[in-house]
């Protein structure tokens, strides 16, 4: 069985670490092959997930880069139909809700081959999101719907998905959480960065509708100013945020807090330093999982979340429109101990990867 997983972005690499793993681990031969559509292409959002995640380099790498999204669609549309057509894979596994997973997928349906979508079936109902298009679109065409939670299997039903499709497996990010755990010794992040144990904040935010306009971002900076009096904060600089602070000017008052702005940090470093703070800020859809199976208390900055069981079972707490008062609050409640103890969801246990396996060989071989 010849399987081809496509990556793009950040949050795809360590989504499709396990299942390349599992794939190479199967007692049925599968030849499993990666294309990178090269959506983030710089080192630090990129190559160096794979040296952290020991993924191989990639078998194609598509060079994509920077564009519009309608542009990117269409070149990895391009690129990836003539890649096929010589390869005749017989499934294509995408992960999460990036451009490179909705244009993949369309690919993979018009020329008539199996497509698999890991993380299926989230959804935060805010159609202005352009990851919720990509999810519900890629979920429609898709032939197996991987889930990682109940929320995602009854977003499915509702849509109509035929239930022999849908299969709840557990969560393929928290595979490699659970495997990566125990390397971070290899890291020296918190030496290297001076912080304390269970004495910072960290921060990620990248998400257009926080960063892409100016009012967004000096609420960051106001969070930022009223809780570096309680806690050092240290914010790894996603590159969309990056160019927008530059853009406005803004970046110098960043730098005054008390704070420690990075550029993105590699993977091993960044669990590492969630796993050691007293608290996360974010926007990231993945962090909010990742905190809640570390146990650490999280604050996400948004009206909904597509991750719901992160709130109902785990550590986070969504807050509107940045709000700084309500975000203090919060934030003294979890530095004084107060802060969400949650509960592990079930099947986050690092074992997604081979469910996903187990069940691609017996419907498909
Ligand atoms: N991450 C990382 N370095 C960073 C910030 C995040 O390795 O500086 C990891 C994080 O642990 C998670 C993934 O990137 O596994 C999430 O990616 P991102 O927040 O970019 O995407 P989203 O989940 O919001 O789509």
């Amino acid at each position: 069985m010849k399987i081809i997983s496509i990556v793009g972005a950040r949050p795809n690499f360590m989504k499709v670490a396990p299942i390349h793993r599992a794939f190479l681990t199967s007692s049925v031969k599968i030849d499993s092959k990666i294309i990178h559509t090269g959506q983030h292409f710089d080192k630090k959002m990129s190559q160096v997930f794979f040296n952290d995640l020991q993924l191989p380099q990639p078998d194609y790498f598509l060079g994509i880069g920077q564009g519009s999204s309608t542009e990117l669609t269409a070149r990895i549309m391009l690129d990836l139909e003539l890649i096929f057509k010589e390869e005749k894979p017989d499934l294509v596994v995408v992960v999460g809700d990036v451009t490179s997973t909705f244009a993949s997928a369309l690919v993979a349906n018009r020329m008539g081959i199996k497509l698999a979508h890991v993380e299926a079936g989230l959804r935060s109902f805010d159609r202005d999101m352009p990851e919720e298009i990509n999810r519900m679109l890629t979920d429609q065409i898709s032939d197996f719907l991987f889930v990682t939670e109940d929320s995602g299997v009854r977003n499915l039903l509702n849509e109509n998905i035929d239930s022999n499709k849908i299969h709840l497996v557990g969560n393929c990010m928290i595979d490699s959480l659970v495997h990566y755990n125990d390397y971070t010794h290899s890291t020296d992040a918190l030496e290297q960065y001076q912080l304390e144990p269970q004495d910072y904040i960290i921060m990620t935010m990248h998400r257009p509708s926080n960063v892409d306009y100016e009012k967004g971002l000096t609420d960051i900076l106001q969070i930022i100013e009223s809780l570096g009096h309680f806690n050092k904060i240290i914010f790894p600089v996603h590159p969309r945020t990056e160019k927008k602070l530059i853009e406005l000017n803004l970046l110098d008052d960043f730098k005054k807090q008390n704070i420690v702005l990075t550029e993105p940090l590699a993977y091993l470093e960044f669990i590492k330093l969630m796993r050691f703070s007293s608290c996360i800020l974010t926007d990231s859809g993945g962090v909010q999982e990742e905190s809640t199976y570390l146990g650490i208390p999280c604050v996400t900055y948004r009206k909904s979340t597509e991750r719901p069981v992160t709130v109902e079972l785990g550590t986070n707490v969504l807050i509107e429109d940045l709000d700084v008062l309500k975000t203090v609050t919060v934030v003294k409640e979890i530095l004084n101990g107060n802060g969400k103890k949650g509960q592990i969801p079930a099947l986050w246990d690092g074992n997604a990867a081979i469910r996903i396996r187990d069940i691609l060989i017996q419907e498909m071989v």
